[in-house]
């Protein structure tokens, strides 16, 4: 397979991002504004930080509509639009647990109304998947063609369903009316202007160090996850965009820690005083996670630049700064 050419610029195009105040949006629109691109974004704020929409406000080049995707999306007659990011959904367990319908609905409903603007608009669009779509995974690392083990009435199935059904209908809308689509499998991702609350494991970890709390490590701490930083993140995502393969990339960082080496090494490079407090852990959490990257690397160079450790004490600054 040839390598990808990456556009130098982007002005003059025109890109919908579905979740533009979210953790990884913010930080796509941020990179593609650097472009010269013109955004377009959409959020409900149910997860997404006004904060970071009035960040992204000072470019003169990012226009933003408060909606819910699912519900009614902004008329977009007069625009013109080249590329659509489906970014919207909320992706924290805590979210599973708080507002699984909402999940359930910007997935399949909001997925289709964007859907339905890339085929009215002959945009180019990307549905932000996950690796929860391989469920508690009986082969590692996860490679794209694993169909994966999925609970669907646990409590995560909420997101892994409906994710499942959101690649599925780009697929659908891509065999069926052409719509020119691409998939990527998002792993654990990390990095500033995540929410401190957002009860996943790197801002809880930092969070507890900075303060010098307890660690809560759930079950032994012995189940994986890889853990990229937002950065690395953007460019995997970047990469496939300009790609030409509609199926499905894994985009993350192969690195591997268990949650309770997560918590020591946390504890190291923030030279915190925490202990390590074990707490139950929650049902069907998977046993371990790790994206196996040969696909991406196929059609480009991709290799994360940003270390474990540079990451997490550049998140830890930002949640310093944080009042
Ligand atoms: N986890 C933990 N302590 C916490 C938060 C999470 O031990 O305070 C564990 C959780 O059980 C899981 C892993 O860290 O095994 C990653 O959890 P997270 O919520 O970040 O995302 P997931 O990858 O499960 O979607």
């Amino acid at each position: 397979m040839s390598k990808i050419k990456l556009p130098s610029t982007l002005e003059g195009k025109t890109i919908l991002v579905a979740g533009a105040a979210g953790f990884v949006p913010g930080h796509l629109c941020e990179f593609y504004l650097g472009l010269g691109a013109k955004i377009i974004g959409l959020d409900n704020f149910i997860t997404g930080s006004r904060s970071t929409v009035e960040l992204l406000s000072k470019n003169k080049n990012f226009e933003f509509h408060e909606c819910n995707i699912f519900e009614r999306l902004p008329d977009f007659s007069k625009n013109k639009i080249d590329f659509i990011f489906s970014l919207a959904s909320p992706a924290s367990p805590i979210d599973f647990d708080q507002i699984p319908v909402e999940i359930m609905r910007v997935n399949s409903e909001g997925t289709l109304k964007l859907l339905e603007v890339a085929r009215a608009k002959g945009a180019r669009f990307l549905e932000a998947s996950t690796s929860e779509v391989y469920g508690d995974p009986e082969i590692h690392p996860q490679v794209e063609t694993y169909q994966g083990n999925v609970n669907p009435i646990g409590p995560r199935s909420c997101y892994d369903e409906s994710k499942r059904f959101a690649e599925a209908m780009t697929m659908s809308f891509h065999r069926h009316y052409k719509v020119d689509t691409r998939i990527v499998r998002i792993f654990n991702t990390y990095g500033p202007r995540m929410r401190p609350n957002d009860g996943r494991v790197i801002p809880n970890f930092i969070t507890q160090a900075l303060k010098n709390q307890d660690i809560t490590v759930y079950g032994d701490g012995q189940q994986t996850r890889s853990f990229c930083y937002v950065s690395d993140l953007v460019q995997a995502i970047h990469n496939v965009m300009f790609c030409d393969d509609p199926t499905p990339f894994n985009v993350g960082n192969p690195d591997e820690y268990t949650v309770k080496q997560a918590a020591e090494t946390i504890i190291k490079y923030l030279g915190a005083k925490s202990k390590i407090a074990y707490r139950p852990i929650m049902q069907d959490d998977p046993r371990k996670r790790r994206p196996d990257l040969t696909k991406l690397q196929k059609i480009s160079d991709y290799r994360p630049k940003v270390t474990f450790e540079e990451g997490i004490k550049r998140t830890a600054e930002h949640f310093k700064g944080l009042k």
